[in-house]
């Protein structure tokens, strides 16, 4: 089958790999239809790459058909439409029964002290082939994949498998209430999704904080009060002067390790990225390689008391934070993977109504097919061309 495969630094290449088949009985093999890239995946186009090796397949964000099902597979059938979770969970561990899917104790990676294995997220997440691809093999089966009605197109459940979850979420953890403001900084794909799913919730303020006109465009059209971060040199300031002087009750980090803003860290992230694994590997580890730009905004606009809901994601170990800050503010901070099926219940009954309550025929900016991802990668990477969510298609 042809699959996506990371060959290099900002090196991906579409290329034929061996079919997956059912190993174990609690499988599944999915032929996928449409699968998105994701502002994780250039996590590992550059700053990750001493994690990946040359041939890894990519992707996360996949649905499609069942093809095949292990014995011990009954939730789903050679036949069904389903959407994949990016974490692989059992469903009946410690961690599963508080609902804690992506810390998974069947599928943790405890040789590099990790959580659930991922699809396509490097050998720290269990080393498992990813979803650009014209065929999955789903571990965990039994449990995992979600069934979605035929019908409507894709792109109404595809974001079930990350987007959607994570954004949910990201604004269930800075828990604000519905008379309070929530910052989001940020405006990629989980962005824009947590700015949507906290208007739909009802809370009355939500801010929009990024530098690309097109991301500022789309969270205003969906009831966002946008801050241009070109526009200002003190985005903290901007928030409190949006928040009666007080800042947002609550912030949520949409950005992530590569934040625009910080060249140092830049610097250090294309150096451990350049280096030979055996150094750039413990380095990435050990160092501060994430450029915390938009951490620290988030840290310093939130209001005293309130929460920090960090959904980007982060990758060094001695990164450093202002500690005098967070602690004087008596800030609380939530964060981590999103626990994709523990926010299912709650989200597929909206997708399924008829009135696109979330506006997702308002979100995916361009659908190529699969063997064009590397110019893909190469625009969404750049946001070039208006590109804020891409969909492959096998
Ligand atoms: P993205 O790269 O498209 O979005 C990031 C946005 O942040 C861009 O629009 C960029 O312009 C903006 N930005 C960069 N620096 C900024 C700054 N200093 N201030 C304000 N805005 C800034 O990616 P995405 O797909 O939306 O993902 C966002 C983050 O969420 C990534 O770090 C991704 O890895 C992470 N993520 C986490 C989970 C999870 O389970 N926790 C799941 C999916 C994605
Ligand atoms: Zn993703
Ligand atoms: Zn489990």
């Amino acid at each position: 089958m042809r699959a996506v495969t990371w060959q290099g630094i900002e090196d991906v290449r579409v290329e034929d790999v061996t079919d997956p088949v059912i190993e174990e009985p609690t499988d599944a093999v999915v032929e996928i239809t449409s699968t998105a890239i994701c502002g994780s995946d250039l996590h590992l186009y550059r700053p990750l790459a001493p994690f990946m090796q040359a041939g890894d397949v990519l992707g996360h964000e996949p649905m499609g058909r069942v093809v095949a099902v292990g014995d011990d597979v009954h939730q789903i059938a050679v036949g069904d439409r389903v959407v994949v979770p990016f974490n692989i969970s059992c469903g009946a561990c410690y961690m599963c029964d508080r609902t804690l899917f992506a810390q998974c104790e069947t599928t943790q990676v405890r040789e590099h002290g990790k959580g659930a294995s991922l699809f396509g997220y490097t050998k720290l997440y269990g080393h498992v082939p990813g979803a650009q691809a014209e065929l999955l093999r789903v571990p965990q089966a039994h449990f995992g994949p979600i069934k979605v009605p035929d019908g409507p197109p894709d792109e109404r459940f595809l974001f079930l498998s990350d987007v959607l979850p994570t954004a949910w979420q990201a604004v269930a953890h800075a828990d604000v209430p519905a008379d309070g403001a929530l910052a989001v900084i940020g405006l990629g794909p989980i962005g824009q999704m947590a700015c949507r799913i906290a208007r739909r919730q009802g809370i009355e303020h939500v801010f929009g904080v990024d530098f690309v006109p097109e991301r500022l465009a789309m969270a205003e059209r969906h009831g966002a009060e946008v801050v241009d971060a070109t526009a200002t040199d003190d985005v903290g300031e901007a928030l409190r002067a949006l928040t009666g002087g007080r800042g947002p009750d609550g912030v949520i980090d949409a950005v992530g390790m590569e934040a625009h803003g910080a060249p140092v860290a830049g610097a250090m992230q294309r150096a451990a990225g350049l280096l030979p694994k055996a150094i750039g590997e413990p380095l990435s580890k050990r160092a501060g390689i994430d450029r915390l730009t938009a951490l620290r905004t988030a840290i310093d606009a939130v209001r005293r008391g309130g929460t920090l809901s960090v959904v980007g994601v982060y990758g060094g170990a001695v990164d450093p934070l202002p500690m005098l800050d967070l602690f004087d503010k008596g800030v609380q901070i939530r964060m981590g993977q999103a626990h994709v099926k523990r926010w299912t219940p709650e989200i597929l009954p909206l997708l399924e109504r008829d009135d696109d309550v979330l506006g997702l025929d308002d979100f995916v900016t361009h659908t190529m097919p699969l063997a064009e991802a590397p110019a893909a990668y190469a625009m969404f990477q750049a946001k070039r061309d208006g590109a804020i969510k891409i969909v492959l298609q096998p």
